[in-house]
């Protein structure tokens, strides 16, 4: 994320901000934020193109979709640089969660929309299948608003594009204020591959601008963010009576297993912890190691974090906080932990040698669920590591949270895993994994509890956008219900020998 300063404008003039690259300090550019207006303006034209689109084949919507894969490749470099720019994050880590990422979701949904989304034909049961055919057709639903964050500001936007696109829709698009700059690279890539006109609006803007698309008349918010704006948005969506899927914030759990890996899982601990300096919506956020093995995982986990090397040019491991606030929210996690008896092993503090917004790897023990940092989500580079006396009391301290977003489970035994998997009440796991999940595009993505509502991906994900229709024809022509009056007497008794046949008896049962 970067560094955002309002600009004194002229009274009644529009609001503009400032953009800071937060690992240089330097600007990256200014924006104007875009008000209530700008989103009337834009949902009107959404609104005019989506019927040509909705009634083109999957064959032609996904051909628009692989030109801009296209276009992503052939221009990676470029968008590579405004994402640093804007987030300081790693080059490695723009290119795999940025880029290679968004090729990937943008090949899935081509290849497959026209098989998740064919109408359907399904056997109505019983008596009802002798008479009626039963089919379902997926319908777009029309506009869909989609309001991404500043973690990752590429694919948080391309993702539900390219599937609320593929699905037959217009859409508008809001990105973080903090990214504005990535959150355009959208427009860019579908204008060059020739997507119609009018199809996805990009608006730049903060809040408001946010919020005004929420109340404006989209047909669906596709938002991916914090608690507490998911909250918000919800509300105006409820306000409005439209659907809404809201990907919200984590703290996600480690469960450290006496068979485990130790060298692997202290791998999968550092990787979880410190990918894209810990911004990461399931980034790992605490670990519980069973007390047998958790003096040797933590010795682990510190021999690695002291090889990371951080910083803002050249081949580093771990970036800068995207934005200021971010790194308060982190310092003040820190010193209630420290405060309540914490040990830090490692880090600690802003980097001194780094003049940007530098948080150095840390990893804390002598943890307990009194701390914030283990129980908020604290969105940094920090591991706090917790020794518990066996499997049962990992499980019940990883539930012991307002939130379910993801987890994951180290373990030899898969089996073990997968049961301990079933415990932990979250939105995805991984057995000797971590935060994978979002990346597998046949995998249903998405929270419990505070962490959200719906899912993304997978064909609930890509269905999400639509409306199932269920279509019911007579098979005779209407004959049926042409003839049900008069009422009588004698067709009361008939029904009620038909629901004794139907249901009286166990065969009556096997065929209804
Ligand atoms: P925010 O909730 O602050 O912002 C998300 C988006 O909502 C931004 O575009 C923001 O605009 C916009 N917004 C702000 N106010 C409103 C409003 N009243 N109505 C509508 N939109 C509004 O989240 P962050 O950008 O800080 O993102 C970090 C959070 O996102 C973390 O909690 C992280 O866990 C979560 N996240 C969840 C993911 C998931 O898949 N579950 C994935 C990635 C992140 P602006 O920034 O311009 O104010």
């Amino acid at each position: 994320m970067a560094i955002v300063t309002p600009i004194e404008t002229p009274a009644g003039a529009r609001r503009r901000l400032a953009i800071s690259n937060p690992a240089t300090l330097q600007p990256v550019g200014e924006i104007e934020v875009q008000n209530a207006d700008d989103v009337n303006t834009a949902l009107e034209a959404a609104r005019k193109a989506q019927p040509a689109w909705a009634a083109l084949s999957f064959d032609e919507r996904a051909r628009v979709i692989r030109r801009a894969l296209a276009v992503v490749l052939e221009r990676q470099d470029e968008f590579v640089e405004i994402v640093l720019s804007e987030t300081g994050k790693t080059r490695s880590e723009a290119l795999m969660m940025e880029i290679y990422a968004t090729c990937d979701v943008m090949n899935h949904y081509a290849k497959n929309a026209a098989k998740i989304l064919k109408t359907e034909k399904k056997r109505a049961h019983g008596l009802m299948g002798l008479m009626k055919q039963v089919r379902i057709a997926y319908r777009p639903l029309g506009v869909v608003g989609v309001i991404s964050p500043w973690n990752g500001p590429l694919i948080l936007a391309m993702n539900p594009t390219v599937q609320a696109l593929m699905a037959g829709n217009a859409v508008v698009l809001k990105p973080s204020e903090v990214t504005p700059f990535s959150g355009q690279i959208p427009r860019e890539i579908f204008q060059q591959a020739g997507l119609p006109d009018g199809l996805l609006q990009v608006l730049v803007g903060d809040g408001e601008t946010g919020a005004a698309l929420t109340a404006a008349d989209v047909d669906k918010i596709s938002f991916t963010g914090s608690v507490a704006t998911g909250r918000k948005v919800a509300v105006a969506c409820a306000e409005r009576l439209i659907p809404c899927t809201l990907e919200l914030g984590g703290k996600d759990a480690m469960i450290v297993c006496e068979d485990a890996n130790l060298d692997n899982a202290a791998g999968g601990a550092v990787a979880g912890a410190f990918m894209n300096t810990g911004q990461y919506c399931c980034g790992t956020e605490r670990v519980y190691a069973v007390d047998p093995v958790v003096d040797d995982f933590t010795e682990k986990v510190v021999e690695r974090v002291a090889q990371l090397r951080q910083g803002a040019e050249g081949e580093f491991d771990v970036g800068a906080i995207f934005w200021p606030q971010q790194l308060a929210i982190i310092e003040e996690h820190m010193a209630d932990a420290v405060e309540k008896g914490a040990k830090v092993l490692c880090g600690g503090r802003r980097n001194p040698n780094l003049d940007g917004l530098f948080y150095e790897p840390t990893v804390l023990t002598n943890v307990s669920h009194d701390m914030r940092i283990m129980t908020e989500e604290t969105f940094g580079p920090v591991l706090p590591i917790m020794g518990v006396r066996d499997e049962e009391h990992a499980i019940q301290l990883a539930n012991d949270s307002e939130y379910g977003l993801s987890g994951n489970v180290w373990t030899r035994d898969k089996q073990h895993g997968f049961e301990i998997a079933q415990r932990i009440i979250t939105g995805s796991v991984c057995v000797n994994d971590m935060s994978v999940t979002y990346g597998v595009q046949e995998a249903p993505f998405g929270g419990r509890k505070n962490s959200g509502v719906g899912q993304v991906n997978g064909a609930v994900g890509l269905r999400s956008y639509c409306h199932a229709e269920p279509v019911i024809i007579d098979r005779f022509g209407g004959k049926q219900v042409a003839t049900m009056y008069p009422h009588s007497l004698r067709r009361d008794e008939g029904m009620k020998k038909l629901m004794r046949m139907q249901w009286g008896t166990s065969l009556g049962r096997r065929l209804s």
